[in-house]
């Protein structure tokens, strides 16, 4: 038999490729090494969720200081101080990734802190020219921001390089209407930055129910973002000081002090050796994955957003985990990617689970609850900001297809709403639910009548 030098190579520190490696090597006794290019945790830790969720706070900190000022407390508000943000959080990503490592190592996994690359079926071939084998290989490599080809090396930021500003721009133009650009769009208006939102199509949050997607472009627009739907970039410019001059499909030409390209992520597959080693991509180059992450090449797996099934964290984790047990844990187990909850960090948040009313209007006959009111917390200081609480519910069965919250807190509230809808609940199981009173979520057992 064929001794290889591990049973499991996993590329990629993130989050797939950890949980991948933890559980093969910790709970299934797999010899498992690993290799991190960058830093330990990936995107999600490093420069996605996690940085991106404190920066959400501190916002959210500008923002409750102006709400306590309007419930009359004499609050004076200095300016955001960036730098001392800056320090915190490189502090707190500098704890989570010697977490990553330890638990990664605790478990028994050996990590190369470099580059690897696949050099065949069974073999990676590390930076620094060492060859090493495996009986499996996982690609765990995730994804890596896209930008439009024009306005490639001008010095535009990514979600890669935002959190490593030195200083917080006066102005930003933020392109893009997906999860990063309204995410932060709002992040940068509640630090204190003029954001102006510029995105290609009819509304922000393509894909979302059209109810969340005009709640959540009401709200950038009351909370002082520029928004401009319907308007493209047609050129940028970098200025001699460091500025930026930026022309649309409206024929306007205005000058930023930064740029956040927030125009979708691609697979991170670039010179990984895959087509090498004969493992079928996609178009967009995705690596091609049958229900159990498996690949064309039966030792070669892979997992999270490299794959582009769903991008989020959550379900890379899922998919690491599954991976693992199926190859050393003899349990076959195959991720179910339906009715995957998610969160949009605005202010106030939303969140989702489900259909939208317009997929599953395309399966059947439907009705649709609906409530959409001002908050208590926010109108009693005259805010015009409006909740949306909505279920989408199968006219046949009375199970609730689909629920969207725009609120406070609704990425906490969908993913209690999303165990519900995950075993089966119909509009009456919602409705013999007892409310929970004053809050905003009670709405959802109190939708009543039908709005369409
Ligand atoms: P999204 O796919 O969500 O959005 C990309 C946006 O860029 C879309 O509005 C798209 O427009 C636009 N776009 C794409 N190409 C171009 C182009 N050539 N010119 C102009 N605009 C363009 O990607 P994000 O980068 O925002 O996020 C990537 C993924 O990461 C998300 O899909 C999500 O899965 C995950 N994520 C999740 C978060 C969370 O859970 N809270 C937070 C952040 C990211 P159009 O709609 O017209 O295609």
């Amino acid at each position: 038999m064929t001794q290889f030098d591990y049973d499991l190579f996993v590329i990629g520190g993130g989050s797939g490729g950890v949980r991948a490696a933890r559980i093969a090597a910790g709970e299934h006794g797999a010899k498992v090494a690993m290799a991190e290019e960058f830093r330990m945790g990936g995107t999600c830790v490093i420069r996605g969720c996690v940085p991106k969720k404190l920066m959400v706070f501190a916002a959210g900190h500008g923002a409750a200081l102006d709400e306590a000022a309007l419930y009359g407390w004499q609050v004076e508000k200095g300016r955001f101080d960036w730098a001392a943000f800056r320090h915190r959080l490189d502090a707190e990503l500098n704890r989570l990734e010697s977490i990553y490592t330890r638990n990664a190592e605790t478990a028994g996994v050996t990590i190369y802190h470099q580059r690897a690359e696949v050099s065949g079926a069974h073999s990676v071939r590390l930076a620094d020219g060492r060859e090493v084998t495996a009986r499996h290989i996982l690609i765990a490599t995730g994804g890596t921001p896209f930008v439009p080809e024009p306005y490639r090396g001008l010095g535009a930021m990514t979600s890669n390089e935002i959190f490593l500003m030195d200083r917080l721009p006066g102005s930003m133009l933020v392109l893009g209407g997906g999860f990063i650009a309204c995410e932060m769009a709002q992040v940068m208006q509640g630090l204190g930055v003029q954001v102006t939102q510029m995105y290609r199509g009819k509304q922000v949050l393509r894909g979302f129910d059209q109810d969340v997607q005009e709640h959540v472009a009401a709200a950038l627009v009351q909370q002082g973002i520029h928004l401009e739907v319907n308007t493209d970039l047609t050129a940028l410019e970098r200025l001699r000081d460091g500025r930026f001059r930026a022309s649309c499909t409206q024929g306007r030409v205005r000058e930023f002090d930064a740029v956040l390209f927030a125009t979708g992520r691609v697979p991170n597959v670039a010179g990984l050796g895959l087509e090498a080693a004969g493992v079928q991509l996609a178009e967009n180059g995705a690596v091609k994955v049958d229900a159990y992450s498996q690949t064309n090449i039966p030792s070669i797996f892979a997992v999270g957003d490299v794959t582009d099934r769903i991008q989020l964290t959550p379900v890379a984790i899922r998919e690491g985990h599954a991976f693992a047990d199926t190859v050393f844990g003899g349990t076959p187990t195959a991720v179910d990617h339906a009715d995957v909850p998610s969160a949009v960090f605005t202010r106030p948040e939303a969140g989702t689970v489900g259909m939208t009313e317009e997929e599953a209007r395309a399966r059947g006959p439907v009705e649709i609850y609906m409530a959409s009111f001002r908050p208590m917390q926010t109108s009693f200081i005259g805010a015009e900001t409006k909740a949306l609480f909505k279920l989408v519910v199968c006219a046949v069965t009375r199970r609730v297809l689909g629920c969207h919250i725009v609120a406070p807190g609704a990425g906490e509230l969908i993913q209690i709403a999303a165990v519900a809808i995950k075993m089966g609940a119909t509009k009456e199981d919602f409705d013999r639910t007892i409310a929970v009173h004053p809050t905003m979520s009670e709405e959802l057992v109190l939708l009543r009548k039908p709005v369409r």
